[in-house]
């Protein structure tokens, strides 16, 4: 196999320019169940018109529904993928862990792939995936050479690998600054780009948040040497002309090895953010990744745009072809066509004539029939069987030919639908009614020095960065003591894997887990599953997954309001983030300096506003905190419809902890600048 070439298309247009340009595979949206809701998208026309095409043409089709869906969508996204199996797409990408248990029953030949939306970045986050049903998983595009390397050299499934396009500054999937600054979530498709707003760090850089995008075009013979089967442009906001630039580029690296210097302009040409970084791929990381478009990028466009157009101006002969041709006395002329994938068809035109003077050759034969141009074929292999003396007008030899191969590629575009049967559902969403007495507290505390004299929770985590001494007392201290397991661990798989063993051994043996690859750690380590809010749990059958999967709780998504949240229990315990200054990124990259050899770990970033957000990094990775806390010490009457309230602290003083504690026993708003985070309206 040879590595896919996989191209985004926002629109008829642009697949056209996908498939025209050498595209392996193209992925699109349908309806508003695509990670970029505001692209042209597909509707049922379109959608049906782009399959065939693409189909005829040999080149693939993934639908994009990877978004978070809350219960009452899910019949829309179900419908959604029943097209999509009426039309024989080639896999779905999905992100909503229950969307893609429902797709299971509904549709076990459909191909699922896991969204970089999933922020997988390690195996055992890989080996979840491929346990859950997918049969590909999109990986984080933050990953080195040497970790994509070992991850695809191990994987159980097909590993799809980002090569170029616009990087988000954080992890996919673990972003919720548009959500909590404007309410337009971009784990939705509804992303308004903050982070391409100036953000200000200490060392003056001044659009912290906002990087280049990303090329490592050069090196896709390397990641095909490594097993990848896919590498991602992204871009289904950008005009045809940029996909046009960005396989061509693709497809002269990987079938000549290098890509012309010239088209490497017109790609920078036709969409660029001063230029473009390979800093994840190859390691260096840093200021160097920063970037925002500006003038001379948009200029330079306009010159790249004639020459991209040529490029893609005509159909890509890249259907091999079989032909036979029998002409004989006394029987109508014919011309079967097939390509080699099993299609076949024929076409007769008019009994040849006794030739009166120059008899029809095998030469002039080949020649009518050599002319595809302007279809999707090339001919492999001509079978010609022509009887003496005969003649037949070329005209007729032509109109064989164009018969045959309009039938053939009409054939080509009619699959058989992949089976579909509506899937039963994990019951009906109910609001729940309040609970007598106050829900189960569930704390997360930055260190032991927080926690209060006399405190008592029903469970208390600590970062898995804790001390031994501090993992011991905890444990000695509280029945329900666990650890949080970091977002991020990239390339540090098998250290987290021994400080969870650490854990355990201090008796700390509940795990609060935000990534699965944080889960899978967790789970083969034996300890008890509690969902945090990164695992974006937003509807009944992604809870019924987790229960199944072996959780004992689940806190639900930040993004729900605490009414939508309300309608989800009765499957398993669940819980609401109720206080903590949470995270709106995780970065790779150190948002606040260079690295993190130079940020001390406590940084800052000032927006135009002159908002402070908190910087912390740790462990290889940075978290852009917000500007105020969560606080919903007033919603108890809200809160009291869940099994779980989530308390998140950060780096409250001992006496700010026994505060906020208090806000919450007698139900009162605090006094200091808070947020109600999303609880009140939840997310577009
Ligand atoms: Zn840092």
């Amino acid at each position: 196999m040879s590595l896919e070439i996989l191209a985004p298309a926002g629109g008829p247009e642009a697949v056209k320019a996908a498939v025209r340009a050498g595209a392996d595979a193209v992925y699109l949206g349908y309806s508003s169940f695509s990670a970029r809701a505001s692209a042209t998208n597909f509707d049922e026309q379109t959608l049906t018109e782009a399959v065939h095409y693409c189909h005829q043409r040999g080149v693939k089709v993934h639908l994009a529904l990877n978004t978070i869906v809350r219960d009452e969508e899910l019949d829309g996204a179900l419908e959604a993928a029943r097209l999509a199996c009426d039309l024989s797409i080639d896999a779905v990408i999905v992100q909503d862990m229950g969307l893609c248990r429902l797709l299971k029953q509904a549709a076990p030949g459909l191909s699922l792939h896991a969204s970089t939306q999933l922020s997988v970045h390690t195996l055992a986050g890989v080996q979840w995936m491929a346990k859950a049903g997918f049969d590909r998983v999109v990986l984080a595009r933050e990953l080195s050479r040497e970790e994509i390397a070992s991850i695809a050299r191990k994987s159980p499934i097909e590993v799809e690998v980002f090569v170029h396009g616009a990087l988000c500054a954080s992890v996919s999937g673990q972003c919720y600054m548009s959500a909590f600054l404007g309410g337009r979530s971009g784990n939705r498709g509804r992303c308004a780009q903050p982070c391409r707003l100036p953000f200000q760090a200490s060392d003056r850089c001044r659009n912290a948040l906002s990087l280049k995008d990303y090329s490592i075009i050069d090196h896709l013979r390397e990641l095909h040497a490594m097993g990848v089967a896919s590498a991602k442009i992204e871009g289904r906001m950008k005009r045809p002309e940029y996909v046009a630039a960005a396989v061509s580029a693709c497809r002269a690296s990987l079938d000549e090895g290098k890509v012309p210097p010239d088209l490497m302009e017109h790609l920078k040409g036709v969409f660029s953010r001063s230029g473009f970084t390979d800093g994840y791929y190859t390691g260096r990381r840093g200021r160097n990744m920063v970037g925002i478009r500006q003038k001379e990028d948009v200029t330079a466009a306009q010159r790249a745009l004639p020459v991209l157009q040529k490029l893609v101006a005509a159909e890509r002969p890249a259907v091999p072809l079989h032909f036979r041709l029998t002409v004989k006395e006394g029987h109508p002329s014919c011309l079967t066509a097939w390509d080699e994938e099993q299609y076949q068809a024929t076409a007769e035109g008019p009994q040849p004539q006794l030739a009166q003077s120059r008899a029809l050759d095998r030469q002039s034969c080949e020649k009518q029939l050599k002319k595809t141009g302007g279809t999707p074929f090339f001919v492999r292999e001509m079978d010609i069987r022509l009887g003496e003396g005969l003649n037949l007008p070329l005209s007729s030899l032509n109109a064989l030919r164009r018969q045959a191969l309009e039938r053939l590629l009409q054939l080509r575009g009619e699959r058989n639908p992949i089976p579909f049967v509506w899937p039963g559902r994990a019951g009906k969403p109910a609001p729940s009614e309040p609970k007598k007495g106050s829900p189960a507290l569930y704390v997360r505390f930055g260190s032991l020095d927080q926690i209060p004299e006399g405190f008592e929770a029903q469970m208390v985590f600590l970062p898995l960065t804790a001390s031994k001494g501090e993992l011991t007392a905890l444990s000695a201290r509280f029945p329900g003591a666990g650890v949080e397991v970091p977002r991020a661990m990239f390339g540090r798989e098998e250290a987290v894997r021994r400080r969870l063993q650490e854990a355990w051994r201090c008796g700390c043996c509940h795990a609060l887990v935000h990534t699965w690859d944080g889960v899978r750690l967790a789970c083969e380590e034996g300890f008890t599953l509690h969902g945090g809010f990164g695992l974006a749990t937003a509807n009944r059958e992604a809870l019924q997954e987790i229960k199944e999967a072996g959780f004992a709780s689940a806190a639900l998504w930040l993004e729900l309001s605490l009414q939508q949240a309300s309608r989800l229990t009765g499957i398993l315990p669940v819980g609401y983030y109720a206080y903590g200054r949470l995270p709106l990124m995780l970065m790779r990259n150190c948002p606040a300096a260079d690295n993190c050899k130079k940020c001390d770990g406590r940084q800052s970033l000032t927006d135009r506003k002159g908002t402070v957000f908190p910087v912390r990094c740790a462990g290889g990775a940075g978290e852009v905190l917000n500007s105020v806390p969560l606080c919903l010490a007033d919603r108890t009457d809200g809160l009291s419809r869940l099994d779980l309230m989530h308390l998140h602290f950060t780096e409250e003083t001992r006496e700010e902890v026994e505060h906020v504690l208090r806000l919450f026993r007698e139900g009162i708003p605090p006094s200091f600048s808070f947020t109600r985070g999303l609880s009140q309206k939840g997310v577009l």
